[in-house]
């Protein structure tokens, strides 16, 4: 059940990002290369595995 409602606010917080048109890794617990392999950080604007700090 607070999977649900971590999903939702991470969500959220993504499309408030999105709409100041930033980056959403600023903003996101694995911005760090020991983290996050993902290619596009730290410069994503969208990603599936964001996740609010
Ligand atoms: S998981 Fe996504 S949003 Fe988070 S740091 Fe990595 S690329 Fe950025």
């Amino acid at each position: 059940m607070m999977e649900i409602f971590k999903k939702i606010k991470n969500n959220i917080i993504k499309i408030l990002i999105k709409l100041d048109n930033g980056f959403v890794c600023d903003t996101c617990r694995f911005n760090h290369p020991n983290t996050c392999s993902n290619p596009q950080r730290p410069n994503a604007k969208d990603c599936e595995d964001y996740e609010h700090k």
